[in-house]
């Protein structure tokens, strides 16, 4: 599945382009067309997933499109979000993704001097990200006016109940207009969020990305903190320690893909790599000869190891980290199928860390380290 196959208009990809964002993530494929429609959405789902995107490229798309019949800088999209730390990361998206649209978006939390957001919100803004004190209390102050939403994101429902902000929620849902889109979203859904979900959404569609912890339960985890120069170096004795073993290694570019390979075959190590530069007839030629026995280490892509699809494979090394920590999960879920035992070896570089934090956080797992 591709953005464009998603009917991502152009302007949206080209910012997905710059981003290297290369392939949707399993809520985003769910999410978008549903939302493109016009439907509400229950998603059930953690940070982690891309779920941000999920919601802003389809709130993007739509406001774009109808930016012609309304030019007016009123707020027509409001993503309220638990604390101040998750608005700006979800500003930040919005900046990014609607970089090549007329779109403005505009952030507001507490805790800091309301002036300079005061000032943005009488420039105008097309989004708001907000966090609920402070949105509550800048309506009060006549600087926010909710009567032009027509799309209301509600982020991390969970966390907004934790830290007692159903109060807040509940003085401002009366202020929204009935006509509007509600996406609604939440990591878990005991029976309080049900309960205050109903009472928002309108015939919603449901969508939950699979729960993490599961898969990766059953899995070996290792790290190991590595400057890039020396993963070859590393990647090569460990590769010569488990000689046995079934090997599926994980390059982030296809560039790197095709460079591990030459150094191993170089070391004598046999192996083959599977990437989308690649005729699908070289790719099913190697996935039969890894199959089979012949070649033990094929060095893959995450795209390109999406088809792969082996019982008994033994070892999962990251060479690279992904982009998104959902993508971690899907990697080495490859190993440790069908009830065999399974080991991850990931490969840190220190700029690579704040992934691996990413990876903790959405598997709720510290990875061991290994010296
Ligand atoms: P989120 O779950 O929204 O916090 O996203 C997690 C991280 O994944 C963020 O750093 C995003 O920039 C990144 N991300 C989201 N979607 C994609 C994608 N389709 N491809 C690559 N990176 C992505």
């Amino acid at each position: 599945m591709t953005f464009k196959e998603l009917n991502i208009s152009e302007p949206i990809l080209k910012a997905l382009v710059s981003k290297k964002y290369v392939s949707p993530t399993d809520i985003q494929t769910q999410a978008i067309p549903v939302v493109l429609q016009g439907h509400d959405l229950l998603g059930i789902a953690q940070t982690g997933t891309g779920k941000t995107a999920a919601f802003a490229l389809p709130i993007i798309q739509q406001l774009s499109q109808k930016e012609l019949h309304s030019k007016k800088r009123e707020i027509k999209a409001l993503i309220l979000t638990p604390t101040r730390e998750l608005a700006i990361q979800i500003d930040e998206c919005f900046k990014d993704y609607s970089k090549y649209t007329n779109l403005r978006h505009t952030v507001i939390f507490g805790g800091v001097n309301q002036r300079s957001q005061v000032e943005a919100l009488r420039r105008g803004t097309d989004i708001l990200i907000a966090t609920p004190g402070r949105l509550l209390d800048l309506i009060k102050q006549r600087h926010i006016s909710l009567d032009h939403i027509r799309h209301f994101v509600l982020d991390e429902a969970d966390r907004m109940l934790d830290m007692g902000f159903i109060h807040d929620i509940k003085r401002l849902l009366p202020l929204l207009p009935k006509q509007r889109q509600t996406l609604f979203f939440s990591a878990t859904m005991p029976q309080t969020i049900a309960t205050l979900s109903k009472s928002i959404l309108n015939k919603p569609v449901k969508i939950e990305v699979a729960p993490v912890s599961s898969v990766v339960d059953t899995i070996e985890q290792c790290l190991y903190f590595v400057e890039k120069p020396q993963k070859s170096k590393l990647l090569i004795d460990i590769l010569e320690k488990e000689d046995e073993k079934t090997v599926l290694v994980f390059s982030r570019t296809k560039h790197g893909a095709d460079k591990i390979a030459r150094v191993l075959n170089k070391q004598g190590i046999g192996c083959e790599a599977i990437h989308g530069n690649k005729t699908q007839g070289a790719r099913q030629r190697a996935l039969t000869n890894f199959k089979s026995g012949k070649t033990r280490v094929i060095i893959a892509t995450d795209i390109a190891a999406r088809g792969i699809d082996i019982a008994n494979l033994e070892l999962v090394i990251n060479y690279d980290l992904p982009d998104v920590a959902e993508t971690y999960v899907h990697r080495i879920g490859r190993t440790g199928r069908a009830g065999n035992s399974g080991t991850a070896l990931t490969f840190c570089s220190h700029e690579e860390y704040t992934m691996v934090k990413d990876i903790q956080k959405l598997t709720g797992k510290s990875l061991a380290v290994s010296y």
